[in-house]
């Protein structure tokens, strides 16, 4: 059994909207009105109260039921419950250690609202998905949604969420598609996979190499966007940031400015759809058509770091560090969205009981896949390679693809330990590269050496 979900678009008349702003406004309301409480309460127990005592998170919510907030009562209290509810969770998850102390959501944030089944009814009138919101003592109004009825569950959900954003309305719920799977662990194929010969196991790995200009390379295709999508990135890039040097003349908080910034956010919007369209038809097409899938173990946080500031020793004064150019690649790596493409790869290889495994990412782009020398003037160029050893060129994707599968293929013959999950393989193989490239730095850093010797000595 696995849970899955479904978000769909949707777009209430102006009165329903009306009705779930003022939803969504009452549950935020509540939970600012319980980080409040809780950090006034928190800073009397400290104050006044025995060390070590502290106030006990709880669900209540009717206290905030005043004179000066007479719209909640007009909102149905089921809404104002399940508010309380999620603030208390997220309480727990702080006290397991899982997240921060829940903290006041600004508008932009927290404009959501979750709807328990007491709030919503779904009826199917020809195939058309009718969505009944409210309670009976206030009711909200229907929502007629366009869905496919085999993909939704025959079940109606238990919740929904309602979201609210400056690119539009959006509707989600999980549930469970009933189909067993039979769990195979990582390392029960690892088990069979080590009774097979290197060739075999050539033929069974696809390698995937991720890089910026072509987001997927394997050992026999290229996975990236067409011409004319990318066409329109820049062009949609091109008027984001126009809007944005206009809302930045805009007067803060007027009607006009509201409306440059949901152009922006529907240009954003329209981005995100595009990505994530493309990589739920890249992975489905890798999850069908490969048996294992050999990724690089890549830590996309530490490679989109800001470039650090360089100080001039003697002088003391800032030094260019390459700021621009370093943001530029960071914008375009977290632009093309390789995480995403790992988590949505990594359920649809679990769903199909196929394994997906990581090695160590140093060097491959730099690793000959003929010989195995590393050296960096062996990547003459964005796409082309050429070994400084044996000769052998190659794309740059294509041979780091190579690297990668063999680097698998040596891993699941000769090492006892699991490829992916532990750090233990990538941990030794990086020592063997690392002294291998630090030899090669150890000669460039003499000759360096040397020549800025000179250049004191010329200074002196
Ligand atoms: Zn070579």
């Amino acid at each position: 059994m696995a849970i899955t979900g479904i978000k769909t678009k949707f777009h209430p008349d102006a009165v329903l909207a009306e009705t779930l702003s003022q939803w969504i406004g009452c549950a935020r309301v509540i939970y600012n009105a319980k980080c409040d409480e809780d950090k006034y309460l928190r800073t009397y127990a400290r104050k006044y109260l025995p060390v070590g005592t502290w106030p006990k998170p709880d669900q209540t919510y009717s206290q905030f039921k005043t004179e000066l907030t007479p719209f909640l009562s007009e909102c149905p209290s089921q809404i104002l419950r399940n508010s309380a509810t999620i603030w208390c969770q997220a309480y727990q998850s702080f006290f397991r250690g899982v997240g921060g102390r829940p903290s006041r959501k600004p508008k932009v944030k927290g404009n959501y609202v979750w709807l328990t089944s007491e709030l919503f009814r779904i009826q199917w009138i020809n195939d058309v998905c009718h969505l009944e919101l409210g309670t009976k003592a206030n009711p909200a109004g229907t929502l007629s949604i366009k869905w496919n009825k085999s993909r939704i569950p025959a079940q109606s959900p238990k919740s929904i969420w309602i979201r609210k954003t400056n690119a539009g309305w959006s509707l989600a719920f999980s549930y469970d598609d009933g189909v067993l799977h039979q769990e195979v662990s990582n390392s029960a194929h690892l088990t069979y996979l080590r009774t097979l010969d290197a060739p075999t196991l050539a033929e069974l790995i696809t390698p995937v190499d991720r890089g910026v200009a072509k987001p997927l390379h394997t050992h026999n295709a290229i996975y990236a966007l067409d011409a004319a999508s990318k066409r329109k990135f820049a062009w949609r890039d091109k008027l984001v940031k126009r809007y944005q040097r206009k809302a930045a003349r805009q007067v803060k908080g007027s009607n006009q400015r509201k409306r440059t910034l949901q152009r922006i956010a529907k240009l954003r919007e329209k981005d995100k759809e595009v990505r994530t369209n493309f990589w739920h038809q890249t992975t489905r097409a890798l999850a069908n058509n490969s048996k294992v899938i050999v990724l690089e173990d890549l830590n996309l946080k530490n490679m989109t770091k800001r470039a650090k500031p360089k100080v001039c020793e003697i002088t003391g004064k800032w030094l260019k560090n390459g700021t621009r150019a370093k943001s530029g690649l960071n914008k375009a790596l977290l632009g093309v969205g390789l995480y995403q493409f790992e988590q949505l790869l990594t359920y649809k290889m679990r769903m199909a009981d196929k394994p997906l495994f990581k090695v160590a990412p140093h060097h491959t782009n730099q690793e000959c896949a003929h010989c195995g020398h590393i050296h960096p003037s062996n990547r003459i160029s964005q796409s082309d390679f050429k070994c400084q050893s044996c000769g052998h060129a190659d794309n740059a994707d294509h041979n780091a693809a190579l690297v990668i599968r063999k680097r698998a293929i040596n891993l699941i013959l000769n090492s006892g330990t699991e490829l992916a999950g532990t750090h233990k393989n990538v941990l030794k193989l990086r020592a063997s590269v690392d002294k291998s490239v630090n030899s090669c730095k150890t000669v460039k850093a003499k000759a360096l050496g040397a020549t800025s010797g000179l250049s004191k000595k010329k200074a002196a």
